[in-house]
């Protein structure tokens, strides 16, 4: 009898655990009350310590304000102070010490209130603990993370971000979702009445959503052709290929020009040959014989042609609305290369030489994600291998099963609500 006891026990305590961490708000099974006592229970402990043996400070890190200045406040010497952080150096950076970040000081409930231990949360999951009680122990450690299946839809109303932060759903699944479709979509061009839908694995730390861990598939329906994205990894890259298997991503040319060295790299701090200053580059520079072809990294559509005074000639490309490329001190433009033409990428677009800022014969390789310049050798470049024959088999076992889950779902999935 008393082992029945406690196997049921054991099954209730289980059970309400899932309960806890998988039902949320007015649930089939149980009442608010289960619930509330569930909570009470969770919320007696936080970051492993018990709250009741401490007087619990709990804030956010004002703008310059340093760990040492949070400590001091709570009667840490200075002296112990440099020590701690001396002996935790290695189990964290403290100039990633962050304003807006939350923390927490367990201090003792006695006349002192001395803190008894810090904890800093780095971000959502990891945190790092500072224990001040006995000798000087500092720890990183993480919240426990649950990862579940998602399912979200939606009908696109103005923007994708804002229709979907509309119907409840992330910044951070909007940003997925584009980046998936950025070889296929040009998401400054969808319009009213267009749909998504989407399967993911969202990562939720204490019933709030932290991570999207992955988009496994999606369904993006663009003036009524449907736009089917599928993640597999094959031989160690991941990527995402559409329902027949081929790659949904295009590459970029390694260079504008053949045969060519590069004699600048992209670095925020150089000396500027002809300006005789130190200053920011922010592209490539790929010197090359005057007359050298120059082509397009990519597909897409000018949006400059033309030349300035520090770029001399220059052509620059948007290729979908994501990614842009420039292209400096062209001796000349190609013809027929004018703002709004369509080049493919290879085209030849212009062709090298030294106009502008230039010392010598090269282009200026210039390169932009999302708006923002980045450095186009460190970007890793969307991959555009199909499925190979060997793999193709496994692809369609996780495609097809996943291509008939997107077609089920309809367009007021709601993904599951957070506590
Ligand atoms: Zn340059």
């Amino acid at each position: 009898m008393k082992k029945y006891l406690i196997s049921v026990f054991a099954i209730l305590a289980g059970f309400s655990l899932v309960y806890f961490i998988f039902i949320k708000d007015g649930g089939v099974f149980g009442g608010d009350e289960q619930v509330a006592i569930e909570r009470d229970k969770a919320s007696l402990i936080k970051y492993g310590f018990t709250l009741d043996s401490f007087e619990v400070v709990e804030d956010k890190v004002k703008p310059n304000q340093l760990i040492a200045d949070i400590l001091l406040k709570h009667h840490i010497p200075m002296k112990d102070i440099d020590l701690m952080l001396q002996r935790g150096k290695d189990v964290f950076d403290v100039r990633k010490f962050k304003a807006n970040q939350p923390y927490t000081v367990f201090c003792s409930k006695d006349s002192t209130k001395k803190a008894q231990c810090f904890i800093y949360e780095i971000n959502a999951i990891d945190y790092v603990v500072y224990d001040m009680r006995d000798s000087m122990f500092v720890y990183a450690a993480s919240k426990p993370v649950v990862t579940l299946e998602q399912k979200a839809s939606g009908i696109i109303n103005n923007s994708l971000y804002e229709t979907m932060t509309d119907n409840g759903l992330s910044a951070a699944l909007a940003n997925e979702l584009a980046e998936v479709y950025a070889w296929s979509i040009d998401f400054y061009r969808i319009q009213k009445g267009d749909k998504f839908k989407v399967i993911y694995d969202e990562q939720q730390v204490e019933g709030e959503s932290v991570n999207i861990k992955r988009i496994k598939a999606a369904m993006f329906e663009h003036s009524g052709h449907e736009y089917y994205a599928v993640y597999f990894e094959q031989n160690g890259v991941s990527g995402y290929y559409d329902e027949e298997s081929r790659g949904m991503k295009r590459q970029f040319l390694k260079a504008p020009v053949k045969f060519s060295h590069i004699s600048s790299r992209y670095t925020m701090k150089r000396f500027h040959p002809v300006q005789q200053r130190w200053k920011a580059h922010l592209g490539t520079d790929y010197a090359a014989p005057t007359g050298t072809p120059i082509m397009s990294t990519a597909n897409g559509v000018i949006i400059e042609a033309t030349q300035n005074r520090f770029n001399g000639n220059y052509v620059k490309v948007k290729h979908n609305s994501t990614y842009t490329t420039q292209y400096l001190h062209m001796s000349r433009i190609a013809s027929g290369m004018r703002r709004g033409a369509s080049v493919r990428q290879g085209d030849v677009i212009g062709y090298v030489g030294s106009t502008g800022l230039a010392s010598g014969p090269h282009v200026c390789y210039r390169f932009w994600k999302n708006g923002k310049q980045i450095d186009a050798l460190g970007e890793k470049l969307p991959q555009s291998e199909p499925i190979s024959s060997g793999n193709k088999e496994k692809f369609h076992a996780v495609a097809d099963v996943l291509v008939e889950t997107l077609k089920s779902i309809d367009y007021n999935q709601k993904p599951l609500a957070a506590n």
